[in-house]
């Protein structure tokens, strides 16, 4: 006696079939050999995923701990290198360190004494200013926020309208906004 040819909707592909019941799925035969070899070769399935699939087949929940920012400590290691740029300028070049990691970058140059190339050493702060904000983020978790952009940028001026200047005014605006827009969000 023939098999009984039930003809239905395969519960996992929706194709209308001859189905199955396979551990508890109404399967058509292509779903039913998927489903033995899920069931089966978990491993073998895994294999095969992450070749097709640039992810796991069940992202594993990964507990990612949040570090506290640490203190800058009042005195940290420091290097100091010399390097000459192609104007044959000497510079010093001085990174400062905790536990072996950048944290601070400092550059003196004899144009440090030059008043009419007070626009370079604003320049040149802004840099190191905003270097050593993304290693302290880095190395130290300290929080970086827009804020703290613009302080650093702030201070990296010497004069009005030098680029560190007319950059925190250009700036500043959006920091304006985003404080108008989180007032707006707390008032009713
Ligand atoms: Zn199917």
């Amino acid at each position: 006696m023939p098999e009984e040819q039930k003809k239905s909707t395969c519960q996992i592909c929706g194709a209308a079939k001859k189905i199955h019941n396979t551990s508890g799925f109404a399967a058509c035969s292509t779903c039913k050999t998927i489903i033995a070899n899920v069931k089966n070769h978990p491993e073998e399935i895994k294999k095969l995923w992450l070749h097709f699939h640039d992810e796991p087949v069940l992202p594993e929940p990964v507990s990612i701990p949040i570090p506290q920012p640490e203190e800058l400590p009042d005195v940290v290691d420091g290097k100091r290198y010399r390097a000459v740029d192609r104007d044959q300028n000497k510079w010093y070049l001085s990174v400062s360190e905790v536990d072996g990691n950048p944290v601070e970058v400092f550059a003196s140059t004899a144009f440090d004494r030059n008043h009419e190339l007070q626009s370079r050493i604003s320049n040149l702060t802004t840099i190191t200013r905003l270097i050593s904000l993304i290693l302290r983020h880095i190395f130290l978790y300290e929080p970086l926020t827009m804020g703290k952009c613009l302080k650093q940028i702030q201070r990296s001026s010497r004069q009005k309208n030098d680029l560190p200047d007319m950059l925190y005014g250009v700036l500043s605006r959006y920091q304006n906004e985003i404080d108008n827009r989180s007032k707006k969000s707390i008032m009713p």
